[in-house]
């Protein structure tokens, strides 16, 4: 390569580096089982690059295979991962296909019919399907946030630029239709080299592929760090001790229900566990924490898919059930309650019943959630004072007061 076309080397260069970028935020994120298909994209697109631009191996034929083959493997890698982000397994045998369709179509346009216009068209189509196939996958398996928007529009426009920068700059480019004429009329391979070199196609393509190349990696790098940020507030809205979500988890998702009109009725289970405070002073606090271990299974066990429920403080958990009404709620309580009076706990001598106190209400038309909290846990505390491991509901008809008290559906047999 001649020292004038050095800056030809920027686009491998910065490859290489976004390679590393990824290799190393994956070794801080090993769960995030796409990153690495991104680092060996950008190594292989660089090592690709650089066997072109070196001309290692020496050979026109053998030069332009083994790069195509590199390229190919690593847009093969990045379409992967950015699959394996959205959890669509199975992506791969199209892929194959195409990669197999353009490496089979490259090899005839170079060793039976030679044409090197058709090479091109072949190699710069079959990746600007691949990226387009990646962009159709993220449009269906995208949760149509920002930053799946802006996966989406990058891989599309990336895709759409393989086809319109070819068409374009081969338009501008008449000289690459006669080398293959020059070759054989016996040419010096320097002159075709250097005719190829400067043409606009090429000039071209090494700028918008170091561009766009670099927006791809942005994009990318974003989507990584908001996965990160999710999982944070997730984690961030979980108990740790129950594995149920926490308060703050809780009170966020209770909120989005409650102004999904969709998801009505709604009703609350609230379950106060009986005479904790004295499981943790005879048996010690690790057991009393072992015990709310063993009750957060249990309401996980109990739970539906779309429900929500918590540990929302204490001995105190919470159970926010979308579509569900009153009767429901409560049958949803006293498979609680019975189920929690039938586990007989390991930590604890044989024998030893757990019970617990519920409350359960229908959300009322406009009442926020603090208010529907309020009126269950007043229920909790009137059956608490009726004698525990009982059920109180609210009346369906009840008058708007905060507690009033309604049928026992469920009494303990304590
Ligand atoms: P009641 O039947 O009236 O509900 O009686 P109780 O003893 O369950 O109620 P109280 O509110 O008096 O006691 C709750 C106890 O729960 C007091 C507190 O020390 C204990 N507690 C709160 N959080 C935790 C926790 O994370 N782990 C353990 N082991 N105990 C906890
Ligand atoms: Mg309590
Ligand atoms: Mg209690």
């Amino acid at each position: 390569m001649s020292e004038g076309r050095l800056y030809l080397l920027a686009g491998p260069a910065v490859s290489l580096i976004v390679a590393c970028v990824f290799f190393l935020v994956w070794l801080h994120h090993r769960e995030r089982r796409y990153v690495p298909f991104f680092a060996v994209a950008f190594g292989a697109y660089a090592i690709a690059a650089l066997s072109q631009l070196l001309q290692i191996p020496p050979g026109v034929g053998i030069n332009t295979m083994v790069s195509a083959l590199i390229y190919t493997f690593g847009i093969f890698c990045l379409v992967e991962g950015v699959m394996a982000r959205f959890g669509k397994a199975g992506a791969a045998p199209v892929l194959v296909v195409v990669s197999v369709l353009i490496l089979g179509l490259l090899s005839y346009f170079m060793f039976v019919e030679r044409n090197l216009v058709a090479r091109i068209y072949v190699q710069n189509f079959g990746y600007g399907l691949m990226f387009l196939f990646a962009a159709v996958q993220i449009f269906a398996a995208s949760r149509r946030r920002t930053v799946d928007r802006i996966l989406f529009w990058v891989f599309l426009l990336f895709g759409l630029h393989f086809f319109v920068r070819t068409v374009v700059t081969m338009s501008l480019s008449p000289e690459l239709f006669a080398l293959d004429r020059m070759r054989v009329n016996g040419a010096a391979p320097d002159a075709i080299g250097r005719l190829f070199t400067g043409s606009p196609f090429w000039q071209v393509l090494n700028f918008s592929l170091l561009v766009s190349g670099l927006l791809v990696a942005l994009a990318l790098l974003g989507a990584i760090a908001v996965d990160a940020m999710d999982d944070l507030k997730r984690q961030g809205g979980i108990d740790p001790l129950t594995g149920l979500a926490n308060r703050r988890g809780f009170d966020e998702r209770a909120r989005e229900l409650l102004a999904d009109a969709a998801r009505h009725p709604l009703s609350l289970v609230y379950c106060d566990i009986d005479r904790f405070k004295t499981i943790n002073d005879t048996f010690g606090h690790a057991t009393g924490d072992l015990v709310l271990a063993t009750v957060g299974g249990l309401i996980a066990r109990l739970a539906a898919p779309g429900d929500v429920a918590a540990r929302r403080g204490g001995e105190e958990f919470v159970m926010l059930l979308p579509g569900t009404d009153l009767q429901d709620a409560c049958g949803f309580a006293e498979r609680m309650r019975s189920d929690l009076r039938a586990t007989a706990f390991s930590m604890l001598p044989a024998g030893f019943v757990v019970t617990a106190s519920f409350g359960v209400a229908k959300r009322r038309r406009g009442e926020d959630l603090a208010d529907l909290l309020h009126r269950a846990d007043e229920l909790v505390y009137a059956a608490k004072r009726a004698g525990r491991d009982r059920i109180l509901a609210d009346a369906p008809g009840a008058a708007a007061d905060a507690g009033a008290l309604a049928s026992p559906v469920g009494h303990g047999m304590a």
